[in-house]
Formats: C-alpha cells, sequence, structure tokens
C-alpha cells in the first residue's frame, strides 16, 4: 500500500506518525494546590497518624450536605460500599438482588459473596442503561433488594425504579459510582434509592486512591450498615489521609461538573457535525424519558463518556483496534463491561439479554480527565477521530499483518 506520502501528523500515531497529543491523555488526579495544602494541614496537625482527627468529620460533613443523606459512612472502596449496601438492606443467603445483565463485574460478585442471586435484567435498546420497565417480571418472594446503576454517562429512570420499589417495598440500591455530582430534579443521584454508593477509587472522579461512602436517609438501613461495620474492629475504614484528599475535590465538584458537562456538550456537537456515524451517543431513551416528566434539570455524570461503536461504518476496523489507535493519538477510550451473564452462570434471568449483549459488543468510553480541560482539548479529540477514521482500513491491514 503506497499512497502519497502525507505528513507525520497525517498518518495513526500506531502506523508510525505524529500522535494528536504528543503528551499523551492528561494524567489523573490532577495536582491541585488546594490538595497539597490540604495534606500539608494533615501533616502539621498530626491527623495523618490518627484514628480519629478533624479529615474524616470534615468529608462527612460536606457529603452530608452534597447529598442532604443524614447518614454517612465512609469505608474503603465503592466495593465494600456495596456491600455494606447490601447489608443494610439485609440482603441474606437464598435471596435474590434484581440488576442489569451489563454492570461494574464486582457488584455482581458482591451479591454472590453474601450467598444471594443476581437476578439479571436486560437493558434499553438506546441508551444502553438499565431497562426498568423488566424490573416487575423479575420479582420473586426471595427478592431482597434491587440495584440500578448508572453507568457511562447515562442516567438509569429513577422515577419509574422508585415507584417499582415503592410498590412493592423493597431496598433500591443506587450505585453512583459513575456519576459524582449528577443529579436529576436537583436531587443529586445516589438519594433516589434507599441506599447509595459511591467509590473514591483512582480513577474515579474524586479520587483518595482507594475508598467510597454509603449513604442514606433510611435510619435502619444506616443502623444495620453501623452494626456490621462496628462488631469487633472498624471493618473497611477510611483514613484520615484519604479524607484530607478528597475534602478539597468535594468542595470543587460542582464547579468541576459544571466544566465536564460543557465539554461532553461539544464534544456531542463536534461529533453530529462531522457526521461521524460509526460513533453514536448512547442516546439517550431513559435521559429524555426523565426529561419528558415536566423538568429538564437532568444533569448526567461523566466517570466516561459512552458511545455505541459501529464497526461496520468505520471499514470493519475492531472496537479493540479502534481504542489501541485513538489511545496512541493520546485520547483515552476503552472499551466498556464484559456482560454479567457472559462472565458467571451464577445468576437467575426470564429472558435473553439481546441489548446487554449488544452493549458487550459496541460500547466504547472516553475516560473522564480531558473533560478537565480546554475546548481545544475537545477539538483535538476530533481531529483524533477523524484521522482514525479516514485510515480504517489501512489499520486493520496492519494489524492483520502484524499477528
Ligand atoms: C468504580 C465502580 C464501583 C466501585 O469501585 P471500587 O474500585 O471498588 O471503588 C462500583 N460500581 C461502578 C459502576 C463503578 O464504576
Amino acid at each position: 500500500m503506497s499512497e502519497s506520502p502525507s505528513p507525520l501528523s497525517e498518518r495513526p500515531a500506531l502506523l508510525g506518525g505524529l500522535p494528536v497529543r504528543t503528551t499523551g491523555p492528561p494524567s489523573w488526579p490532577l495536582l491541585r494546590e488546594e490538595i497539597q495544602s490540604s495534606l500539608m494541614e494533615c501533616w502539621q496537625t498530626g491527623d495523618w497518624g490518627r484514628y480519629h482527627g478533624r479529615q474524616i468529620p470534615r468529608l462527612e460533613k460536606l457529603l452530608r450536605d452534597f447529598y442532604e443523606a443524614e447518614f454517612v459512612t465512609l469505608c474503603s472502596s465503592g466495593s465494600s460500599a456495596l456491600e455494606l449496601a447490601l447489608r443494610g438492606a439485609k440482603v441474606e443467603p437464598g435471596d435474590e438482588v434484581i440488576m442489569a445483565a451489563y454492570d461494574f463485574r464486582a457488584n455482581f460478585q458482591n451479591i454472590t459473596l453474601l450467598g444471594a442471586t443476581p437476578v439479571l435484567v436486560d437493558l434499553r435498546p438506546d441508551d444502553f442503561q438499565m431497562d426498568v420497565s423488566q424490573i416487575e417480571a423479575a420479582i420473586s418472594n426471595k427478592t431482597k433488594a434491587i440495584l440500578i446503576s448508572h453507568l457511562h454517562g447515562g442516567v438509569v429512570d429513577v422515577v419509574q425504579a422508585r415507584a417499582i420499589a415503592d410498590a412493592h417495598q423493597i431496598c433500591l440500591i443506587e450505585d453512583a459510582c459513575q456519576c459524582q455530582g449528577a443529579s436529576y430534579n436537583n436531587r443529586p443521584l445516589a438519594l433516589w434509592g434507599d441506599v447509595g454508593i459511591i467509590s473514591f477509587g483512582g480513577s474515579k472522579l474524586t479520587t483518595a486512591g482507594r475508598g467510597g461512602a454509603v449513604l442514606t436517609n433510611n435510619a435502619t438501613i444506616a443502623q444495620r450498615i453501623k452494626l456490621y461495620q462496628e462488631r469487633g474492629n472498624l471493618a473497611y475504614p477510611l483514613s484520615e489521609l484519604q479524607a484530607a484528599v478528597l475534602i478539597p475535590q468535594w468542595e470543587s465538584l460542582r464547579e468541576d461538573h459544571g466544566h465536564r458537562l460543557q465539554s461532553v456538550e461539544l464534544l456531542h456537537s463536534l461529533i453530529a457535525q462531522e457526521n461521524l456515524l460509526g460513533l453514536s451517543l448512547l442516546k439517550q431513551n431513559g435521559q429524555t424519558s426523565l426529561k419528558e416528566r415536566g423538568s429538564h434539570s437532568l444533569s448526567p455524570g461523566y466517570y466516561k463518556v459512552g458511545f455505541r461503536y459501529d464497526v461496520a461504518q468505520w471499514n470493519g476496523l475492531s472496537r479493540e483496534l479502534y481504542c489501541e489507535a485513538i489511545r496512541s493519538e493520546g485520547i483515552a477510550f476503552d472499551p466498556g463491561f464484559t456482560a454479567l451473564h457472559h462472565a458467571s452462570r451464577r445468576y437467575r434471568s426470564l429472558s435473553a439479554l439481546p441489548n446487554a449483549d449488544l452493549a458487550d459488543q459496541q460500547i466504547v468510553g472516553l475516560h473522564h480527565p480531558v473533560l478537565l480541560e480546554s475546548a481545544e482539548a475537545i477539538n483535538e479529540i476530533l481531529v483524533a477521530l477523524q484521522k482514525i477514521y479516514r485510515h480504517a482500513e489501512e489499520l486493520q491491514e496492519w494489524k492483520a499483518k502484524s499477528i
């Protein structure tokens, strides 16, 4: 394949060209001065070496105020937060928990760890969020909880999920690990459930490397969590030092959230203008139906900006190779999750799960740190996309040869 020679910047980096972002994707976390000051304060006061200092109560208060949640339990990860939430819902061996067939793997494992069975329902075809209209059919006399999880910039229909949980008096657990700062109807995502969880893991929107929190306004659930956590030694604590680095991040979260929304809006409009049909926004069934409920105050969260990748529109360029190629341009795209029914057999389901299968094959997500950069950085994403799009066939041939 010898075409006319093109300047280096025209070539995909994977084929020896110059990457669009020569410095690679932005690193995470951001090295902000407020975080340094908070760490220094922790050092000076000695809180870094204490069980009980000033940082944990400060972070708890910030989260209580942010979420208007009466009870906040800090813990060692989002996954341990889910375990505590499940225990708070009194999920026990033999029980069932309804969840989407496409979700964070550890959520599924947490349920089986407690001896309960995940009952998988399918996704909506348009936005690849849990199809909550399938929940009711999945309820049995063993159902102890419903787990909803907002993924890849989408929002589960929280109004309908809430209504179903209320009608059947089943505990609704809301995983908001991917959408800190997001809200619907001015109510933060995480608090539409009876109990919500967030994560402070190293890639998340607010990070302490590890960490998580359980949020609830339900005193019974809070009491069960407290009893579990305080048997003997404290189970899954967060440290003062972790709280110290999180405090400034929660103080600036609203502003950061606004910045991310702006970037995503720009990105979507650029992609629409350029008619990049092979990369469509996860559109937006749940979100439209929420908007149609008379409010337009839907504000999604973007840990990943999710897209449906259509391999046919990209001249057969596989999703994995697309991700590899765009990453070598300095733009952090990854494939989504593996559908849960492909990873384990320890579940029950009522039907085939065709939309979860599609999500498994098609989703790609743009990692969030670039969303806090300038409009120019968002424009660069498009430049990279177009470059890969133009060279899709050549990339595919290159891969075939290099195997
Ligand atoms: C990150 C994440 C969690 C929890 O992750 P930890 O790494 O255990 O903090 C849970 N659910 C979803 C959807 C996540 O993305």
